[in-house]
């Protein structure tokens, strides 16, 4: 099973991701996470990242897709993937349908983690990554409303967007979350 998720910046998503990848016992790719590491290395695609990270805007399309197809290969078309942050653009998402489709497969389930605003200011702020100060957070909630809220139609248009509700401790998110996923497992089955 294909699994795509998305929400908004601050969401938890990284850290339901770990969770439900480790339950399914699929690969879990964040494309947030392979920029970081390039970055940490000091490459010339992690210094390019970095230009955009670091200023809360979306890295290009194409560098995305690139590092994505990298990463991407044949186990997890077979068994299954869950990509954590990517695609976040409708561009994105349709590279992403191409390989997929070359690979005879699709996204079966496009989960939304919903979680108010307010709520994730603080929690940002609260994780103090690098790229969390007051000006990044909210360019990154610009371009979540430029580029990632027109995706959510894209999907909800193909019938495999749902969303759940992310408010509350980990492990009842997690719970809500692992339900949706059982019940799409048993319907495609
Ligand atoms: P994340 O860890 O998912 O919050 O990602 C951290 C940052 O990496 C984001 O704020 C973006 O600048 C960049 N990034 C991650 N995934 C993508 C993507 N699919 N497209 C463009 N930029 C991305």
């Amino acid at each position: 099973m294909i699994i795509v998720f998305v929400g908004p910046p601050g969401s938890g998503k990284g850290t339901q991701c770990k969770l439900l990848a480790a339950h399914l016992g699929v690969t879990h790719l964040s494309t947030g996470e392979l920029f970081r590491i390039q970055m940490e290395s000091g490459s010339e695609l992690g210094q390019v990242a970095a230009s955009f990270i670091d200023r809360g805007n979306l890295v290009p399309d194409h560098v995305t897709v690139d590092i994505v197809k990298e990463s991407l290969g044949e186990a997890q078309f077979n068994v299954g993937c869950l990509l954590d942050g990517f695609p976040r653009s409708v561009p994105q998402a349709q590279a992403l349908d191409a390989i997929l489709a070359e690979n005879n497969s699709q996204v079966d389930l496009v989960l939304l983690l919903d979680v108010d605003q307010n709520v994730l200011v603080d929690r940002m702020l609260a994780r103090k990554r690098k790229d969390d100060t007051l000006n990044t957070i909210q360019q990154r909630f610009e371009a979540y409303e430029q580029w990632t809220r027109p995706l959510l139609e894209y999907y909800q248009n193909r019938g495999v967007l749902v969303s759940v509700d992310g408010r509350g401790d980990v492990d009842s998110v997690f719970e809500r979350i692992r339900q949706v996923v059982s019940a799409v497992e048993a319907a495609n089955q």
